[in-house]
């Protein structure tokens, strides 16, 4: 099959299920402008683990992982078929992970996806993120799924580019965000497009206000599994760009293949 370049998404608060905005018709549009794949791993911030883990249930249950939110948002799912097969493939290319027969989709996979393939016919499955373990392992473990980006997978990475939800400002427009926000986004965003894969890795102390950007790592760590799984020539572009609620930049990126 093709290659399906790998996206990262930020996928901002499950509201935008209920008023998606601009980001719901940009996922969209997205989505369009990808070959369909035949099946999806999602690599969702929303997961984490100690070790490396994968998702393998054959018809995986929506969890409503937020809470406070409008009832309305606890009424909608997102009935896509699992694929344990895919999960067989993951395993065979990362020997020793582990693998969750049960496991569902939790909000940062299926919000982007209800935007994207509102048909939920494409079946998915979910890779864990390690927030103990650095960018650069998760660079590897992208890496070491390139083969399935080959062959007509979509390899979802979806956390956000900036993710302090203590900073959160509620009542905030859209387009708006605090000045240390914008100067962490840029100099990522800088990085990402020249693809300075030495200052990407170490963004921690490389970045400005990284850490008040994300005081926990794992929004931006599924970020690096799509850029490796793209292969070592990708070229990064900006699919999306906005700020919501004053703290979260929305940037979503494709990883295109060099050889492409
Ligand atoms: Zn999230």
């Amino acid at each position: 099959m093709n290659f399906v370049p790998p996206i990262f998404i930020s996928h901002g608060s499950p509201m935008l299920m209920l008023e998606p905005g601009r980001a719901g018709p940009a996922w969209q549009a997205l989505a369009r402008s990808l070959p369909r794949p035949r099946a999806i791993l999602a690599v969702s911030a929303h997961w984490t683990s100690l070790s490396p883990a994968v998702s393998a249930a054959a018809a995986p249950p929506t969890i409503h992982d937020f809470h406070g939110f409008p009832e309305a948002l606890y009424d909608l799912d997102y009935p896509a078929p699992g694929a344990p097969a895919l999960g067989a493939e993951v395993t065979a290319l990362l020997p020793g992970i582990h693998v969750d027969p049960r496991r569902g989709l939790d909000h940062g996979t299926w919000s982007p996806l209800r935007a994207m393939y509102p048909a939920a016919d494409i079946p998915v499955i979910q890779l864990a993120v390690m927030p103990r373990a650095d960018a650069a392992a998760h660079h590897r473990m992208g890496q070491s799924l390139q083969a399935l980006a080959r062959d007509g997978v979509l390899v979802l990475a979806t956390g956000g580019l900036t993710h302090n939800l203590g900073e959160v400002a509620w009542d905030a427009a859209d387009g708006i965000a605090l000045p240390h926000v914008r100067e962490f986004r840029d100099a990522f965003v800088d990085a990402l497009l020249r693809r300075d894969l030495q200052r990407l890795l170490d963004w921690q102390r490389q970045m400005p206000h990284a850490r008040r950007a994300h005081p926990t790592p794992e929004h931006l760590l599924p970020l690096f599994v799509a850029l490796g799984a793209a292969g070592d020539d990708a070229q990064p572009s900006t699919a999306f760009s906005d700020y919501q609620l004053g703290a979260l930049a929305l940037d979503s990126f494709v990883f295109d293949s060099g050889t492409n």
